[in-house]
């Protein structure tokens, strides 16, 4: 079940048959005939060889040779991996890196238009991209030039969402969109409704902007003043209760749309004199100006552990290997920064200004089991926050001492971290990422989700769909003596450990699934990881099909109390498409 089997001697990479399945379709390189011309390894090397060109510039060619071999051992260690474009574009003719933009839309047929073209160029690429909306004048308000009616946000939308589906990114995947109206805005139920009937605005996930001023207005059962952001003036009042309920119960029904925090996102924006923060990007991790863009990498944890003794003591967290891997990671971002070929001129300039990175992790529900931490125990909290106050402290470190071999990011002196009078190369360090990919290629869980299944069928792309096992979980099974193909089978049929006979119950209770995890333990681990991460934190609250309307809207609050930047819920069984699924007989 090796790479070997698919690239023969060439290449001697321990990778899963999912992971080469992946690989081979988007990420290595092909000739004019569409064959595979690179192994992962090369592949792997082609990254290292690009990214660490940038080193040319402030270190010697010695300099430049080792971080290049540190970079090739990181990755193809599967210790830490960049973000799907940097892994597909770099060293190629494309050399776009970045998988999270935001861009501006203007309130006129001009702007909205340019936005769409910034978009396309984008996508290609192999970019994600987020917008705000919530500029436009609202549906029915009066348009000078042509003496008539504006269509309002909501059917510009569908415009974007049509263009992304025909730009189908190097021929690899179709872009991904963050779309964004402010709670105030006057055609805020329109948009909360947008994702309402199946198969609608299916490339955008939809969130709504939220207020301190109207939560404050949900809480206290006021009315709330919805704003012409034409005229600033209000246009209307609504019940913040009514229309907060409109969310929770669209979003327990499709899904859509989540919420983001703006003004805690401001109180956190390292740039205010750039001006506000007003979207993220498409999966809500990156709060970025108009016309920034951000790379991403991740760590995967699983493979930052010391092994215990055999059948005795659990592992630990190999802490000076994460402290090494934290400080390549945030230099081989910082030096993507250089080599990246940007799509637009304005967002060069942005990205080049500030140097935001979003250093993350991917396999966090790998390691609690390997430690030995059930992933809804409180345990696993406390153990989140100690983990990420770590990595954000050591990327502080890895990004000051870049400021001082580097120079500081060039708005250093007008950001808040001058007030904190340590010199950054980096205007933010930490991001938590999908990792919806590269932890496929890495054979890790993705992000800091609990595990989806111990056994589950996998839908690669179009058409394919693969089996799988945990692989800590089938360890465990062989070193305690419960491994069969029978309790296999039965676990595959279930997707969970619940109900089959013969595992251990200190095994199942390790091994608990993403279904199973109650919904404010998601939400307690999300905020734990942001606690202790600049930019946001990607994370699917996942509630079985059976959870109520009171049960999301809970969720909705105590995200905001709980100072997270955005929540997205996902009951299970809500969307008709979904990428992996339980229970499916092979
Ligand atoms: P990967 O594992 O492929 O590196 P992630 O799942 O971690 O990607 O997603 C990180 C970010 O990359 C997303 O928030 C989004 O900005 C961008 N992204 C992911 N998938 C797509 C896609 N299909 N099209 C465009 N951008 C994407």
């Amino acid at each position: 079940r090796l790479a070997k089997a698919a690239f023969g001697s060439r290449d001697d990479l321990k990778l899963s048959i999912n992971a080469v399945e992946v690989l081979k379709r988007r990420y290595l390189l092909k000739n004019e005939a569409r064959r595979v011309v690179e192994t992962p390894s090369e592949l792997f090397g082609r990254v290292a060889r690009h990214v660490a060109q940038a080193e040319a510039d402030y270190g010697s060619p010695a300099a430049v040779e080792e971080a290049q071999r540190r970079f090739y051992e990181m990755m193809r260690s599967l210790e830490f991996l960049p973000n799907s474009p940097t892994l597909m574009n770099a060293g190629t003719r494309l050399g776009q890196l970045s998988a999270c933009f935001v861009i501006p839309v203007d309130d006129s047929i001009e702007g909205i238009f340019k936005a769409l073209g910034e978009m396309a160029r984008i996508h290609q690429t192999g970019g994600g991209t987020g917008f705000a909306f919530s500029r436009l004048r609202p549906r029915g308000d009066v348009v000078a030039s042509t003496q008539g009616h504006a269509s309002g946000p909501i059917s510009f939308l569908s415009i974007f969402d049509k263009a992304t589906e025909i730009i189908v990114q190097g021929g690899k995947r179709r872009g991904a969109n963050m779309g964004i109206l402010r709670c105030d805005h006057p055609d805020v139920v329109e948009f909360i409704e947008a994702k309402g009937r199946r198969g609608v605005l299916t490339n955008f996930n939809l969130s709504v902007g939220i207020t301190d001023k109207f939560m404050r207005a949900v809480v206290n059962g006021r009315d709330f003043a919805l704003v012409n952001p034409r005229t600033g003036r209000p246009s209307g009042r609504i019940k913040a209760g009514a229309l907060f309920d409109m969310m929770v119960n669209a979003a327990w029904r499709t899904g859509d749309p989540g919420l983001v925090f703006l003004d805690h996102i401001n109180r956190h924006n390292p740039t205010p004199q750039q001006g506000a923060i007003e979207a993220t990007n498409p999966c809500g991790e990156v709060p970025l100006l108009p016309f920034e863009s951000c790379i991403l990498g991740s760590i995967n944890l699983a493979r930052m552990v010391a092994e215990g003794r055999p059948r005795r003591a659990a592992a630990t967290v190999d802490w000076d290997k994460l402290r090494d891997r934290v400080h390549w990671g945030v230099r081989f971002l910082d030096d993507v920064i250089d080599v990246n070929r940007y799509p637009l001129e304005s967002i060069a300039d942005v990205t080049r200004r500030n140097r935001k990175i979003g250093l993350g992790v991917m396999g966090f529900a790998d390691m609690l089991i390997r430690l030995g931490i059930a992933y809804d125990s409180p345990q696993a909290v406390t153990f989140a926050r100690r983990l990420m106050r770590f990595i954000h402290t050591e990327s502080l470190n890895a990004s000051a001492q870049l400021a001082r071999d580097r120079g500081a990011f060039p708005a250093f002196r007008r950001s808040i971290h001058a007030q904190g009078g340590r010199r950054l190369r980096n205007a933010t360090v930490n991001t938590i990422a999908p990792t919806g990919t590269i932890s496929i290629i890495a054979g890790c869980s993705s992000g800091i989700e609990p595990l989806f299944a111990v056994s589950f069928v996998r839908h690669v792309l179009s058409g394919t769909r693969l089996f799988e096992v945990n692989p800590w979980f089938e360890r465990i099974a062989r070193e305690r003596g419960f491994y069969s193909r029978q309790m296999l089978a039965d676990v595959a049929a279930s997707g969970s450990l619940t109900n089959v006979k013969g595992i251990p119950p200190d095994v199942k209770r390790l091994f608990v699934t993403t279904f199973d995890v109650p919904a404010r333990q998601h939400l307690e681990i999300q905020a734990a990881f942001q606690k202790h991460t600049d930019n946001a934190v990607s994370k699917t609250i996942n509630l079985p099909a059976d959870a109520t309307v009171d049960g999301v809207r809970e969720i909705y609050l105590a995200a905001h109390r709980l100072r997270c930047k955005g929540i997205t819920i996902y009951r299970y069984g809500s969307k008709s498409e979904q990428v992996l699924s339980m229970g499916e007989p092979n």
